[in-house]
């Protein structure tokens, strides 16, 4: 699974951008937004999400099914 950005609370400081070890996430256009095919929620390394924790905004959070599905079709 992966993280997700909610769109609503993400004020666009691109704070978590950098902190991401597999340069998953993404500014687009309207929002920043996490790849979900190179999303491993920092498990491999770092044992807990990384871009979650650095949100001032509490606006990353593990992905539900069909938000997931979502962002799998926007980047497939
Ligand atoms: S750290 Fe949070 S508020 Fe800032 S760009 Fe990322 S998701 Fe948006
Ligand atoms: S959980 Fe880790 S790998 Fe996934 S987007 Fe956030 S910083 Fe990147």
């Amino acid at each position: 699974m992966a993280l997700v950005i909610d769109e609503d609370k993400c004020a666009r400081c691109g704070v978590c951008e950098p902190e991401c070890p597999n340069e998953a996430i993404k500014q687009t256009e309207n929002a920043y937004v996490i790849d979900p095919l190179l999303c491993t929620e920092c498990k491999e390394r770092y044992g807990e999400p990384l871009c979650e924790a650095v949100c001032p905004n509490d606006g990353i959070h593990k992905a539900k099914d069909s938000l997931y599905k979502k962002c799998v079709s926007f980047f497939g």
